[in-house]
C-alpha cells in the first residue's frame, strides 16, 4: 500500500497524567505545535486533537488541563475519579478519544513526540498498530537497564509476546482499539495484550530522553507490580515450574528415603544425624511456602477478575468524545 492509499487520518494523542503540573504546560506546548505542523503538512486531518487524562492527581494537573482546553479547541480533558494507575488511565483515553488513530504518549516528554510523524506514515502504509521502540537505554540507571533486559527475556521464555524495549508509546487504529475493547481484564498489561490483538504492525525507533521535570510516578514498588502483572496475566509458566519443582523434590526425597533405609538395614555406621533431619525441614518448608505464594498470586488475580469491577470511573470530561453507539451523532469514525 502506498502512503496515498490511506488519506490523512483524524488523529488523537492521549496523554496520561498523574501529578504532572511541572511538565504539563511544556508538554502541551510541544504537542500542540507538533500537531499544528502535522495538520499544515497534511499528514493528519485538521480536526486532530489531544486528550489529557488526569489519573486522580492531587496537584494542579486538572486545573492546567481545564485552562489548556479553554485556550485551544484541540485540547480535551478526562478526569478520573481517583488514581487508577498508568494502564487504566491509558485505557480511559483510548476508549474515549475520537479519531481514526490514537497515539498514547507519556506526559513527561521522555517519549520523543517527533516520532509521531513516522508512526502516522507507518499507519498510512497499512499498519494498524505502530510500536514506539526506544533505540537504547543509555539514560536509564544500570539497575533499570539490566532488570528490563532480563525481564523481557523471562517474559519471552514464558511465552508472553512483547515487543522488546517498547513501553506504552504507540499508535493504534480504530479497528485495533475496537478489538481491545473485547479484552475485559482487570489485571491490565497493555504491552502484552496489544501484540495479541494481531493486525499488521510495525516499529518506529526513537531516542528516549530524560524526564523533562518532576519525579517518576513509577516507584520500585509500582514497577515490580507491573512486572508481576505482565507474568501472571499472560503466563501460567510459574505454576508449571512449581509442579516440576514438586516432582523433582519428590523424586529426590524418594532417593533419600531409599538411601536411609539401605543405611539402616545394611550398614552399621548409622549415626542419627541432626543435619539430615533439619536441612530437609527448612528446605521443604521454604519450597512449600514459595509454591503456596505463587498459587496465591494467581488466586488473587482470579479473585479480582471475578468481581468485574470497573477499571476506571470518569468523573468529568471537557470536549468531544468517542461513543461506541453507532447512532450517536457525535460519532466520528471512518
Ligand atoms: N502515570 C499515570 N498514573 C500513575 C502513574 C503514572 O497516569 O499512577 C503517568 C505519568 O503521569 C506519565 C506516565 O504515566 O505520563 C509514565 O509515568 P512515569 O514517567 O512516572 O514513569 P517512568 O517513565 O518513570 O517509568
Ligand atoms: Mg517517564
Amino acid at each position: 500500500m502506498t502512503a496515498q492509499a490511506i488519506p490523512a487520518p483524524f488523529m488523537s494523542i492521549v496523554v496520561p497524567c498523574f501529578n504532572e503540573q511541572t511538565v504539563l504546560p511544556e508538554t502541551a506546548r510541544r504537542l500542540m505545535s507538533l500537531l499544528e505542523s502535522l495538520v499544515e503538512t497534511n499528514v493528519v486531518a485538521k480536526e486532530s486533537n489531544i486528550y489529557f487524562v488526569d489519573d486522580g492527581s492531587t496537584d494542579d494537573t486538572w486545573h492546567i488541563i481545564e485552562g489548556l482546553s479553554t485556550t485551544s479547541p484541540r485540547v480535551h480533558g478526562i478526569k478520573l475519579s481517583r488514581n487508577r494507575g498508568h494502564q487504566n488511565a491509558l485505557l480511559a483515553g483510548l476508549f474515549n478519544a475520537h479519531g481514526d488513530v490514537v497515539v498514547t504518549i507519556d506526559a513527561d516528554l521522555q517519549d520523543d513526540p517527533d516520532a509521531i510523524l513516522a508512526m502516522v506514515r507507518a499507519y498510512r502504509d497499512g499498519s494498524h498498530i505502530v510500536y514506539g521502540v526506544r533505540k537504547r537505554r543509555t539514560l536509564d540507571s544500570p539497575f533499570k537497564r539490566w532488570t528490563a533486559i532480563y525481564y523481557y527475556r523471562m517474559l519471552s521464555w514464558m511465552g508472553v509476546e512483547v515487543v522488546f524495549n517498547h513501553a506504552d508509546y504507540r499508535l493504534m487504529s480504530r479497528t485495533a482499539i475496537d478489538a481491545l475493547r473485547e479484552y475485559n481484564e482487570i489485571n491490565l498489561f497493555l504491552r502484552g495484550i496489544v501484540p495479541q490483538l494481531g493486525f499488521s504492525s510495525s516499529i518506529v525507533e526513537y531516542d528516549r530522553g530524560k524526564r523533562f521535570a518532576g519525579e517518576s510516578k513509577y516507584p520500585l514498588k509500582a514497577m515490580l507490580g507491573l512486572a508481576a502483572q505482565g507474568v501472571t496475566s499472560f503466563s501460567t509458566a510459574p505454576l508449571r515450574v512449581i509442579t516440576i519443582l514438586g516432582l523433582l523434590v519428590s523424586i529426590g526425597s524418594c532417593g533419600f528415603t531409599a538411601w536411609a533405609l539401605i543405611a539402616r538395614f545394611f550398614t552399621h555406621n548409622v549415626v542419627p544425624g541432626w543435619a539430615s533431619t533439619v536441612v530437609p525441614i527448612y528446605f521443604l518448608g521454604g519450597i512449600q511456602l514459595l509454591c503456596i505464594g505463587v498459587l496465591g498470586e494467581y488466586l488473587s488475580k482470579t479473585y479480582m477478575e471475578t468481581k468485574r469491577r470497573p477499571r476506571f470511573i470518569v468523573e468529568k470530561k471537557i470536549g468531544k468524545f468517542h461513543s461506541t453507539t453507532p447512532a450517536d451523532p457525535d460519532r466520528n469514525d471512518p
